[in-house]
């Protein structure tokens, strides 16, 4: 194994061995396998080859925000035969977020997550981009959640490091342990509509929309309100009408972190699967068990699109014909009854000013909710 050592020359070559990506794998884990091809540590590899310092490229979050200079490095290094656009998560924008890099890129991403079983089966022991994703905590071919630490020692995974200098990236690079000897997690029956709520995020993902009664609607601006149902029930505690769903024992007394944000870090991967399914639950029967959930909870038009960054316009659609905006100080006069007060002030030798007008008519005419100041 090559490590710590100074090649400048190998910053001009290119990649000697150039392993295929296999199905669905992450660049991260690509790259890690290239290193190991060359019987070089992974942080030598990227410090040798790209002129990246050591554990820089790891540590900078490659699979989602790695530059373009950088990028077209590995393709001119790897002969053009790679094609790492398609192995970074950026392959969900769009789909997930608008824009990936423009929006806060970890919302919808987490550490490296991972199913023992598929290491098992794999020829070549690799890492999935699906298993980055919030979204993505079952395994759907071995109907077992994933890991999202090493099952001995907890700690978070870290393929690009190496346990006491020996053990590959199949190992934890903190206790050595295996990572494909992990026992299958499985899901209880009674859970195990939480793997057919992730089938449907998935195909939503995939197809790039999903079917609202019968409108159209982007998954990007699905997702964002899927968050905002989130911290609703996360933060705000808004269990009426889900909490006769079986899944919601598992989020019931589920041990939250101190992270607001992103909003699913609060809780564990088994009870992210569960608010998930919860919030897809919401969503089903459109917009019938979203009118449940919003009257069950007495939820306002505000509660609803309080510190959301957008509100798209058929949510807020949806909203609307549920619990309408109330607009405390809403334009109720016309122009003519304003200007009939302003005469009738003026006949009772009144001041014509906003409080006079407010006490007058009813309506607010300090507010800028409403176009009332212009009336005066
Ligand atoms: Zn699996
Ligand atoms: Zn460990």
């Amino acid at each position: 194994m090559i490590k710590k050592v100074n090649f400048s020359r190998l910053k001009h070559e290119n990649f000697s061995i150039i392993p295929i990506p296999l199905e669905d794998e992450i660049l991260s884990s690509w790259i890690v396998r290239t290193a190991y091809a060359h019987k070089t540590h992974p942080h030598t590899f990227t410090n040798q080859y790209l002129n990246y310092r050591p554990h820089a490229f790891f540590l900078t979050e490659s699979d989602i925000t790695l530059d373009e200079n950088m990028i077209k490095t590995i393709e001119d290094k790897s002969l053009h035969k790679i094609d790492v656009h398609s192995l970074m998560l950026k392959t969900y924008s769009g789909f997930l977020q608008e824009n990936i890099y423009e929006n806060n890129p970890t919302i919808f991403f987490t550490h490296q997550k991972y199913c023992p079983l598929c290491l098992r089966e794999d020829t070549i022991p690799y890492f999935r981009k699906k298993w980055r994703v919030v979204f993505y905590n079952i395994c759907h071919k071995h109907q077992c959640r994933l890991y999202e630490h090493c099952p001995t020692c907890k700690n978070e995974l870290d393929i690009s490091k190496m346990y006491d200098n020996k053990l590959l990236y199949t190992h934890c690079h903190h206790c050595g342990f295996e990572l494909k000897k992990g026992r299958k997690l499985p899901i209880h029956k009674k859970y195990i509509s939480s793997l057919d709520y992730q089938n449907k995020i998935f195909k939503i993902i995939q197809d790039g929309y999903i079917l609202l009664g019968k409108t159209p609607i982007y998954s990007f601006l699905f997702f964002e309100v899927f968050s905002k149902l989130s911290k609703l029930i996360l933060l705000n505690a808004k269990h009426q009408f889900i909490n006769k769903h079986p899944l919601f024992l598992l989020i019931k007394d589920v041990k939250q972190q101190k992270v607001n944000h992103p909003i699913f870090k609060k809780i564990d991967a088994k009870a992210q699967s569960a608010l998930f399914g919860l919030t897809m639950y919401i969503f089903e029967d459109f917009p019938h068990n979203l009118k449940s959930y919003v009257l069950t909870n007495k939820l306002t038009y505000h509660d609803l699109t309080t510190k959301m960054p957008y509100v798209p316009f058929w949510y807020e659609k949806a909203v609307n014909g549920i619990t309408p905006r109330y607009l405390p100080h809403s334009m109720t006069v016309t122009k003519e009854e304003v200007a009939h007060a302003m005469r009738y002030l003026r006949s009772i030798n009144k001041d014509i000013n906003k409080a006079n007008l407010t006490k007058l008519l009813g309506c607010n005419f300090s507010s800028n909710d409403n176009n009332l100041q212009s009336y005066i």
